[in-house]
C-alpha cells in the first residue's frame, strides 16, 4: 500500500518547467539522447504513448550494464503473470485480438479494423479488458458480429485457441466477457454493501465469497505476532471440493512456466552482481519464487531494504496490492534501475532530517516514531518497466509494504526523474496552465517554482510520508480496508504538503524561497478538485486510491476554511478556478487534516476514515464535471500516458564473451507489444 505517487499532479499535464533540477536530467549525447528524441510514440482513445530516455546507461559499467540486462528479462517475463491476474479470461482474448491483427488479410480500412485496432492497443495499455485506472470494462466500439467475421476469417491454424478448441468453443467464451456490459464489469468493484469478491473481475478469487476469504484469512493471523507475514500475498484463492484453499504462484505451483523464466534470469543476474549482499539479495528473491514461502520473502525484502549502497537496484515480485478488493494479494510487477547521483543530493538531505520532520509533525505524540529508522531515498533512472509498472508507472516507489519491516528495518524510497522528465518533455505547450489557472501570479509561480516543489512534493510523500507515525499496540494494519489505500496515500501527501510550507525547507537548501511552496499548494488543490476530474466519465464515481485521496484532501480544505475564504472555487466568464487567498491557513488546514488522518490510521477507526473518503473523496459534482471535461477536451490532451521501453542488446564477442550492452529507442508501440507477446509468453491461456 505504500508505492507509487503517480504522476499526479498538473505539472505531468503542463507544459515546460524547466528550472532548477532539470540541469541534473537533461538528456545528453551520454545515453544515446539528444535533442532529436522522440517522446511521443502513439496516441489512441484515452492514452498518448510516451518514450523515456535512459540518460546516464552508456556511462555505467560494463558489470552494471549486464546485470540491467538480466534483470531486465525477468522484468518482461512476468508481463502475462499480471495479465492473468487481472482476469482469467485476459490472456485468451489478447491472443486471440492479436491473431487477428497479424493474420487478417482482408479490408483494413473500415471504422470496425480501426477501432479494432484501437481496442487492442487499449487492451495492451491496461494489461487485460478493464482500464488501467478506472477499473471499467473497455467496450469494443466494433459490433461483435464483426468480431466473429474476422476471427472466422483467418486460418484457424494461425490462431492461438487453447487445448485445441475450435474457433467457436473459444468464441463462446470471450464473447460475453468481450461484449456484454453486465459480465464482468469492474476489475475491481468498491462498493460497499456488496460482496466485492465475488463481484471483481480480478483473478485472484474463483468460487469463493468476500466471506469465506476473509473468514480463511482471519484464522492464520495470530494478534500476537509481531512480525506476521503478508498473508495471502501469493495466491489464488479457490475452492477444491468445498474446501476453500489457496493455489500459490510459485515454481511448480499456478504461474510456474513464466516464474521458471524469471528465475532463469535472476539466475544470471546473480552471477555478475555488484556486490554480495545484492547477490544474496538475489539468491534469497529466487529461493522465494522455487518455495512460495512468506517468510522467506520477508527476508528477501529485509536483505532488498537494507542494500543502499549498490548503484543498480530492481523491484521483481507480488509486489502492491491495490487491484485485490481485500487488499491481500500482490500484482507481479518489475522496475530495473540505477541511482541518479547528482539528483539523489536533494533525498539524502531529506533523509539526513528524518527524526526532526517527525518530531515535529502536527501530529498527536502518541502516534509518532520516537526513532525514524533507515529512511533511504534516492533519485534513479528507470530502466525498464514490467508487469504492473508497464505501460503505465509510477514516478516514486516506497517498499516494502509489511509494516513490521518498514517498522525494524525502515524502507526504500525512489523518485524516478527519467520518467518525470519525459512526461515534462511531452506535455510542452499544451495550454494546460492558460485554461485552468486563475491568473498570471499562478502561472509565473509555476513555471518558476513547479518541477522543484513538484519533485519535492514525490520526495517528502514517499521518503518521509509513508514512513511516518505509528499504529497503537493492538491494531492491525488492515483494519481499514478498502479505505486502508486512499487513506494512507492521504497520510503521505499530507505530510508533504505541510512540511513544503515550512520554512525548515528554505533553511535546508531545498527551496529557494518563502514563495516557491505557494506553486504546489495551488496546483495541487486545483488538480484533486478540478483537473483530475479529466480522468473520469460522466456519471462515475472516483475510484482509484490516489485519486480518492486528491479529492478528500482538497474538497476538505474548501469546505474547512469556508468561513475564511481561504480556497474557494471561484467563476469567471462561465468558467470555474480555484483560488488560494490564505497560503498560510490552508498550511494549517493540511496540518490538521493530517492530525486527523493519522489518528485514524494508529487507532484504526474504521467508521471515521470511511466516513472521510465516502463524503469527500468519492463523488463528483456533475456541473464542475462537465465543465471540467469540455474545457479539457477542447486542449485535446491524452489524460493517460504509458510508455514504451528501450531496446537492450548484449554485445559478444567471437568466444561468447559480452562486450558490451546497447540502448536503442527505435520500436513503436505496436511492434513492442506483439513482440513481448512472441518472446515472453509461455504460460497457459487459462489458469
Ligand atoms: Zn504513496
Amino acid at each position: 500500500m505504500k508505492k507509487v505517487i503517480y504522476m499526479l499532479t498538473i505539472l505531468s499535464l503542463l507544459g515546460a518547467c524547466t528550472n532548477g533540477k532539470q540541469a541534473d536530467s537533461q538528456p545528453s549525447a551520454d545515453g544515446g539522447i539528444d535533442a532529436a528524441f522522440e517522446y511521443k510514440v502513439d496516441r489512441f482513445a484515452d492514452i498518448e504513448i510516451l518514450r523515456y530516455p535512459v540518460q546516464g546507461f552508456n556511462s555505467l559499467s560494463l558489470g552494471q550494464k549486464e546485470l540491467i540486462y538480466y534483470l531486465s528479462q525477468a522484468a518482461l517475463e512476468g508481463r502475462d503473470i499480471l495479465w492473468d491476474q487481472h482476469n482469467r479470461y485476459n490472456l485468451t482474448i489478447r491472443r486471440v485480438c492479436e491473431g487477428v491483427y497479424e493474420n487478417y488479410m482482408e479490408d483494413k480500412s473500415s471504422d470496425e479494423w480501426k477501432n479494432f485496432e484501437t481496442y487492442l492497443k487499449q487492451l495492451w495499455m491496461a494489461n487485460g479488458i478493464h482500464h488501467h485506472y478506472s477499473e471499467d470494462k473497455i467496450m469494443p466500439q466494433f459490433s461483435q458480429d464483426y468480431f466473429v467475421k474476422v476471427v472466422k476469417s483467418v486460418d484457424p491454424g494461425r490462431m492461438p485457441f487453447r487445448d485445441g478448441m475450435a474457433a467457436d468453443e473459444t468464441l463462446k467464451e470471450i464473447l460475453p466477457v468481450m461484449f456484454d456490459p453486465a459480465v464482468m464489469p469492474k476489475r475491481m468493484n468498491q462498493t460497499p454493501g456488496v460482496d466485492i469478491v465475488a463481484t471483481s473481475a480480478v483473478n485472484f478469487y474463483e468460487g469463493v465469497t468476500q466471506k469465506e476469504v476473509e473468514d480463511f484469512y482471519n484464522a492464520m493471523k495470530d494478534p500476537d505476532d509481531n512480525t506476521p507475514v503478508s498473508y495471502g500475498l501469493n495466491s489464488k484463492v479457490t475452492k477444491v471440493n468445498g474446501v476453500v484453499t489457496e493455489q500459490v504462484w510459485k515454481l511448480g505451483g499456478m504461474y510456474d512456466k513464466a516464474i521458471e523464466r524469471i528465475t532463469g534470469w535472476l539466475e544470471k543476474a546473480a552471477a555478475v552482481a555488484e556486490n554480495d549482499h545484492q547477490r544474496e539479495t538475489i539468491q534469497t528473491l529466487i529461493a522465494y519464487y522455487k518455495t512460495g514461502d512468506l517468510k522467506t520473502f520477508d527476508d528477501y525484502s529485509v536483505q532488498w531494504v537494507t542494500d543502499t549502497t549498490s548503484r543498480v537496484d530492481f523491484i521483481n515480485g507480488f509486489i502492491e496490492t491495490y487491484t485485490d478488493p481485500l487488499g491481500l494479494k500482490g500484482s507481479w510487477e518489475s522496475m530495473v534501475n540505477f541511482k541518479s547521483i547528482e539528483a539523489s543530493e536533494r533525498t539524502r538531505i531529506i533523509s539526513e532530517n528524518a527524526q526532526w520532520f517527525e518530531d515535529n509533525s502536527p501530529i498527536d505524540a502518541r502516534f509518532k516514531k520516537e526513532t525514524v529508522k533507515g529512511v533511504s531515498a534516492k533519485v534513479i533512472t528507470a530502466a525498464i518497466l514490467g508487469g504492473d509498472c508497464y505501460p503505465a508507472t509510477p514516478i516514486g516507489i516506497n517498499l516494502p509494504n509489511a509494516d513490521w519491516i518498514r517498522r525494524d528495518h525502515g524502507s526504500k524510497s525512489v523518485t524516478i526523474d527519467n520518467i518525470t522528465y519525459a512526461y515534462e518533455k511531452a506535455s510542452e505547450g499544451n495550454g494546460f496552465k492558460e485554461e485552468f489557472m486563475w491568473s498570471d501570479t499562478e502561472r509565473e509561480r509555476s513555471k518558476k517554482y513547479g518541477t522543484l516543489t513538484d519533485n519535492l512534493h514525490t520526495d517528502l510523500h514517499e521518503c518521509l510520508g509513508h514512513g511516518s507515525g505509528k499504529l497503537l499496540p493492538g491494531v492491525s494494519s488492515d483494519v481499514l480496508q478498502a479505505y486502508g489505500s486512499p487513506l494512507e496515500e492521504t497520510r503521505a501527501d499530507l505530510f508533504a504538503l505541510y512540511y513544503l510550507g515550512d520554512p525548515k525547507l528554505v533553511e535546508l537548501g531545498l527551496l529557494p524561497d518563502n514563495e516557491a511552496y505557494k506553486a504546489e499548494y495551488y496546483s495541487y488543490i486545483m488538480n484533486g478538485a478540478m483537473t483530475q476530474l479529466t480522468r473520469i466519465q460522466p456519471g462515475k464515481n472516483i475510484e482509484q486510491a490516489h485519486m480518492r485521496n486528491r479529492a478528500l484532501i482538497s474538497g476538505w480544505v474548501i469546505e474547512k476554511g469556508m468561513a475564511d475564504s481561504v480556497v474557494v472555487l471561484k467563476e469567471r466568464d462561465y468558467k470555474t478556478y480555484v483560488v488560494v487567498n490564505d497560503y498560510d491557513k490552508l498550511r494549517t488546514l493540511f496540518g490538521e487534516l493530517l492530525s486527523e488522518v493519522q489518528r485514524i490510521k494508529s487507532e484504526g477507526d474504521f467508521e471515521a476514515g470511511k466516513k472521510l473518503v465516502e463524503t469527500y473523496g468519492v463523488k463528483v459534482d456533475n456541473a464542475l464535471h462537465t465543465e471540467v471535461l469540455s474545457r479539457y477536451e477542447a486542449l485535446n490532451i491524452a489524460p493517460y500516458k504509458g510508455f514504451v521501453n528501450p531496446v537492450y542488446k548484449l554485445v559478444t564477442d567471437e568466444n561468447g564473451k559480452v562486450t558490451d550492452v546497447t540502448v536503442s529507442y527505435d520500436e513503436n508501440y505496436v511492434d513492442q507489444q506483439l513482440r513481448y507477446s512472441r518472446q515472453y509468453s509461455v504460460m497457459p491461456l487459462k489458469n
